[in-house]
């Protein structure tokens, strides 16, 4: 449930966030919907009150004529209803569409403006220094026969690929050293479904609808491919009340991602970079408020630990506030150095959501103790405190082909062959290099 009574009575801060966020969202429009459907309600409750009186005056006694006339206006107040009603779940759906533009709040420490105002926040290791011109992962993807590009640009279209020998077993080797490290530190492994319900997306903070939608949807269905292992993890637990003594619940998540990707031309668009389709492990933790962020940064420092036992040359960063997207109050980004492309690309992102997707999907936590003396207590049953809302967390523990691009790039040699990191070598059944056929 979206706070509609917090947004007006924090008006002004709203419309802030809405403009440091470069968000296209109105809340003038969210506030001019949300009195019609205010008022369109009680008036819908007025008209059903009539019609119940007439109704309850019809058990009675009464002249025939009088019976034919009651008869005649509560038909009138039927169809009056039904017409009031109608209008009501058109009115509440045109409110939702656009009160889910609203971004989330934003973390006060967050850079406010666009991409060049993230902050660094740790800068791990140096770019490797090359005795020979290092090649880009397109080139030895080539000449070590890892991918076929061509073949999926017939089959499927542009950005699509094969994968062959050795890349297949690093695809798999990446997820499952991934999910094994993940799992030491307590997170439960889950393959979730790749469809979904857009609404769910939705209530995720995705656009799953419109013109510039990276969600691909499914025709003459209300369903979507996913973007992320996130939605349906998130989706998890939705409508529903937990035991606050399950909390956190801390899940990693394999799954295929799909994208449109719309609007990313002239961006990096070569080889693995941006494609249409990509596996990848993504954690999420559904906290305590007063935990969230301790748990980001429980995740940054996994991701950042990952990327630093494949020696990898990385940066974190704090994004700025036009670069948070609608969910998140906060994001941390991990950009890594690819020395064939010759520059960092992001290969992770850990966002706090905070309560923004849990309001949406429905998913509170019942508080153990004795009820607090919040503005809910009344509501409580019996001496049970009232229900809140999670947190949620979401960060990316492995995203294969762009892992993929650093290994290939960063841990090439002079012959063309590429070593593995010792890491992976028992996930990738003992390879420890992978050389010209
Ligand atoms: P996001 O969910 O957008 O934060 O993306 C998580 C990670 O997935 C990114 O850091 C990239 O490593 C990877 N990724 C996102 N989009 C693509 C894409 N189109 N092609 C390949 N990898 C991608």
């Amino acid at each position: 449930a979206i706070d509609f009574k917090w947004i007006e009575d924090n008006k002004e801060a709203v419309a802030a966030n809405i403009k440091n966020r470069n968000s296209n969202a109105s809340i003038e429009l969210v506030l001019e919907l949300y009195e019609k459907t205010f008022n369109l309600q009680k008036e819908v409750e007025r008209v059903r009150g009539e019609r119940n009186a007439v109704a309850n005056k019809m058990k009675g006694k009464m002249e025939q004529s009088e019976r034919q006339r009651l008869i005649e206006e509560g038909k009138s107040l039927k169809d009056q209803l039904a017409a009031l009603e109608e209008q009501l779940v058109k009115l509440t759906d045109e409110l939702q569409q656009e009160a889910q533009c609203i971004p989330n709040m934003t973390h006060p420490d967050v850079p406010i403006g666009g991409e060049d105002s993230s902050r660094i926040r740790k800068m791990v290791g140096s770019p490797r220094k090359f005795s020979f011109v290092p090649k880009d992962h397109l080139q030895l993807g080539k000449e070590l026969d890892l991918f076929d590009f061509d073949a999926a640009a017939e089959v499927s279209g542009s950005k699509f690929y094969y994968l062959k020998n050795e890349a297949v077993l690093l695809e798999m080797g990446l997820l499952n050293w991934t999910l094994s490290e993940v799992m030491k530190r307590g997170f439960t492994p889950l393959t979730t479904p790749e469809i979904v319900r857009s609404s769910v997306v939705e209530k995720c903070g995705f656009q799953p609808r419109g013109t510039n939608t990276q969600v691909y949807s499914i025709d003459d269905s209300d369903q979507c491919l996913i973007g992320t292992a996130e939605i349906p993890v998130a989706g998890l637990h939705m409508d529903s009340i937990l035991a606050e003594s399950l909390l956190p619940l801390k899940y990693v998540a394999f799954s295929h991602c799909f994208r449109t990707e719309a609007g990313a031309a002239g961006t990096a668009t070569r080889g693995l970079y941006r494609v249409h389709q990509f596996s990848k492990a993504e954690m999420f933790i559904f906290c305590r408020p007063e935990e969230s962020e301790h748990y980001h940064e429980e995740l940054i420092t996994m991701e950042e630990d990952l990327f630093s036992s494949l020696g990898l040359h990385y940066k974190t960063l704090d994004m700025a506030s036009e670069d948070l997207g609608a969910p998140a109050h906060r994001k941390f980004d991990v950009e890594a150095w690819m020395p064939g492309l010759e520059r960092f690309g992001e290969i992770s992102s850990a966002s706090n959501c905070t309560d923004y997707q849990s309001r949406r999907l429905g998913i509170r936590y019942r508080p153990s103790g004795p009820p607090t003396t919040s503005a809910n207590t009344k509501k409580a049953k019996g001496n049970l405190a009232p229900p809140r809302f999670v947190h949620t967390l979401n960060a990316t523990a492995c995203a294969v082909p762009r892992m993929i691009i650093c290994l290939l790039e960063n841990y090439q040699q002079e012959d063309g062959s590429v070593v593995i990191p010792e890491p992976l070598r028992p996930f990738v059944g003992g390879l420890n290099i992978i050389s010209p056929k």
